[in-house]
C-alpha cells in the first residue's frame, strides 16, 4: 500500500538506519526525513540511498511549531516515527534547556501537527515515539525493567524522554491519537556519533588516546546494535497495538570497563597490534552527576507479541561495529573535527 512516512531524526544515528531501513523495503512508501542537522545530524549517514526516488530530505526544527504544520500539511504523512533528539546525558548536565525544548516541546509540536491533519480521520494513521529505557531510572544488582515499571528518570536527558512518553500517552487517552512507543537500551553500531563509549573508544585507540571510564568502570548497560534496533521499529509501527508501549533490548548486559576490555581486545587483533596494548589506554575519570548504576530491559513483550529478536550476539556486532569504523575513517575525522573537538577537548579535558 502506498503510504508518506515522516522519520524525524533522519540524519542522526538510529534515524540513518531507520530510514534506511523504510527507503530499501518499503519501496511503495514516499520516505521523507526531517532533521534540523545539529551538530549530531549528517546527511553523510544517507549517502548510499540519497537519490533513492521514494526518499526526500527536509530541513526543519521540530521546536518551531509553524514549520512543523506547514510540513505536516503539505506532505499528509500517514505515519510519524520520530526519533529526532537531544539525545547525549552530558550534554544535557550542561544545558538542560535544549533538551526540554528540542524533545518535550518539539514532541508536543509533532503531536500537534498530527492532529490537525488527522483529525477528520485517523483510520491506519500512527504515530511512532522511539524512547529510551533511561525513563525508568535506575535497578540495582537484580531486575529488570519492563513496560509496567514506574518511570523514575534522573538525569535532564531522560526527564525529558519521560515528558515526551507522558505527552504521547496523554495524546492517546485525550485525543485518540493512534500512537505507540518502544523505550529501547543503549544502541551501537556503524555511523555512532563519537561523543558515545564505543565509538569513542575506537577513535581513541587509533589515535593512541586515552579512554576515558567514569567512576570505578561498573556502570552496567543492555547494548543492542542499532539495525536490531531499526529493525524493531518497523515491527511496532506496522503491528503494535494503539496506545502500547514495547522494551527493546539485547538481552546483553555489559559493565562498562567488561565491555571496553573487549574492546580493546578485538581492536588489538584487527589492527595486528600486541595484546593487551589498547588497555593500557584506560584512564579512569571522575563520576558523572546522577549516574545511573544499572539498566536492564526485559523485551519478552515485543518477542512474544510481535516475534521480535536480536539478530547477532554482542561480540558479533561489535566486530562489525569496528570494521565499519576501520573502513570509515574518513567519516570518523570529519565528525571529530570543528564544533564536535571543541566539545570533546572540554569535556574530557581531565582524562
Ligand atoms: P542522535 O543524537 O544521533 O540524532 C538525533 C537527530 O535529531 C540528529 O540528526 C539531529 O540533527 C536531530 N535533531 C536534534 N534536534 C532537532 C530539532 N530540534 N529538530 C529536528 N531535528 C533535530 O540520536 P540517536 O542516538 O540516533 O537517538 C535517536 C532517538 O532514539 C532519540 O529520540 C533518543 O532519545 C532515542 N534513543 C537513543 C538510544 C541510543 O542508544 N542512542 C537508545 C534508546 C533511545
Amino acid at each position: 500500500m502506498n503510504k508518506t512516512i515522516l522519520i524525524t531524526g533522519g540524519a542522526g544515528f538510529i534515524g540513518s538506519h531507520v530510514v534506511r531501513e523504510f527507503v530499501l523495503k518499503y519501496p511503495e512508501y514516499q520516505i521523507i526525513n526531517l532533521d534540523a542537522l545539529t551538530y549530531a545530524g549528517n546527511l553523510e549517514n544517507l549517502k548510499d540511498i540519497e537519490h533513492f526516488p521514494n526518499y526526500a530530505f527536509v530541513k526543519a526544527d521540530i521546536t518551531d511549531k509553524q514549520a512543523v504544520l506547514a510540513i505536516f500539511q503539505e506532505y499528509q504523512p500517514d505515519g510519524i516515527i520520530h526519533l529526532a533528539a537531544e539525545s547525549h546525558v552530558d550534554r544535557s548536565i550542561v544545558d538542560p534547556m535544549a533538551f526540554v525544548m528540542t524533545n518535550v516541546i518539539g514532541t508536543v509540536n509533532l503531536l500537534n501537527a498530527a492532529r490537525i491533519i488527522w483529525e477528520d480521520n485517523s483510520e491506519g494513521k500512527r504515530f511512532h515515539h522511539v524512547s529510551t529505557d533511561e525513563v525508568f531510572g535506575a535497578l540495582g544488582d537484580t531486575g529488570f525493567f519492563t513496560e509496567e515499571t514506574k518511570y523514575d528518570p534522573h538525569s535532564p536527558y531522560s526527564a525529558s524522554k519521560a515528558s515526551s512518553d507522558h505527552f504521547v500517552r496523554a495524546y492517546y487517552d485525550t485525543y485518540g491519537l493512534p500512537i505507540v512507543l518502544t523505550n529501547c537500551s543503549n544502541n551501537y553500531g556503524p555511523n555512532h556519533f563519537p561523543e558515545k563509549l564505543i565509538p569513542l573508544c575506537i577513535h581513541n585507540i587509533l589515535n593512541n588516546k586515552s579512554l576515558p571510564v567514569y567512576g570505578d568502570g561498573k556502570y552496567t548497560r543492555d547494548w543492542l546494535y542499532v539495525i536490531d534496533h531499526a529493525k524493531a521499529i518497523d515491527l511496532v509501527f506496522h503491528e503494535g497495538k494503539n496506545g502500547d508501549s514495547y522494551n527493546v533490548g539485547g538481552f546483553n548486559e555489559w559493565q562498562n570497563i567488561d565491555l571496553i576490555k573487549e574492546l580493546c581486545k578485538q581492536m588489538d587483533e584487527k589492527l595486528g597490534r600486541v595484546h593487551g596494548s589498547s588497555e593500557e589506554l584506560i584512564t579512569f575519570v571522575k563520576d558523572r552527576p546522577g549516574h545511573d548504576l544499572r539498566y536492564a530491559i526485559d523485551a519478552t513483550k515485543i518477542n512474544k507479541e510481535l516475534g521480535w529478536k536480536p539478530s547477532v550476539t554482542f561480540e558479533e556486532g561489535l566486530s562489525r561495529t569496528i570494521d565499519w569504523f576501520l573502513s570509515n575513517q574518513e567519516w570518523l575525522e570529519h565528525v571529530t573535527s570543528g564544533d564536535y573537538k571543541k566539545y570533546y577537548d572540554n569535556q574530557y579535558k581531565d582524562a
